[in-house]
């Protein structure tokens, strides 16, 4: 059986086989069903209903899902260390657009400061490339003095460890 592109799975115990079940991009990038829903469903191959592995499929996360996201409490990219999901170069745009037109909520503000703070890290160490990219987003953030601020003002959110490195290079470059 083919995997559909967004779905949830569960592999049975019995047998191994694995069997999907759509879902939308939107329930696949917030992961809004549990692949537990599924548990009554017998195995397609043995008729079993005990499963051994729940699976989900990933999603690229496109600005329509930064924007939602950031006006839902409710909404979450994976249950923990959302920061450090979308700490990507691809996400970069998204994450400023966001935080430039002000429609993200405080709480998720946060984590995109975050998660720029931890591409400049992750950024630092590694080839003339990553160098760059820590430049670039060094540049952004020099470009708005008020997101340095909010990041000095998360009562370690962001962690000290990153953030310790990461301001000084704001300030001195
Ligand atoms: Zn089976």
């Amino acid at each position: 059986m083919d995997a559909p592109l967004y779905h949830v799975s569960h592999t049975c115990h019995n047998c191994r086989q694995t069997d999907y079940f759509e879902t939308t991009r939107r329930e696949a990038a917030f992961e809004l069903v549990n692949p537990s829903m599924y548990d009554k469903v017998p195995c397609t191959a043995c008729g079993n209903t005990e499963y051994h592995v729940w699976g989900f499929s990933m999603c690229e996360l496109e600005r329509d899902l930064f924007i939602e996201w950031s006006q839902n409490t409710n909404l979450y990219f994976l249950s923990q260390d959302e920061d450090l999901i979308i700490a990507e170069e691809k996400y970069l745009d998204d994450i400023l657009f966001i935080l430039d037109n002000n429609i993200g909520l405080p709480n998720k503000r946060i984590i995109l400061l975050s998660a720029l703070f931890v591409l400049i890290y992750d950024s630092l160490r590694g080839d003339e490339q990553n160098k760059k990219l820590s430049e670039k987003v060094i540049a952004e953030l020099k470009k708005r003095p008020h997101l340095i601020a909010e990041a000095r003002n998360s009562n370690g959110y962001i962690y000290p460890y990153i953030s310790d490195i990461v301001l000084p290079l704001i300030n001195n470059s």
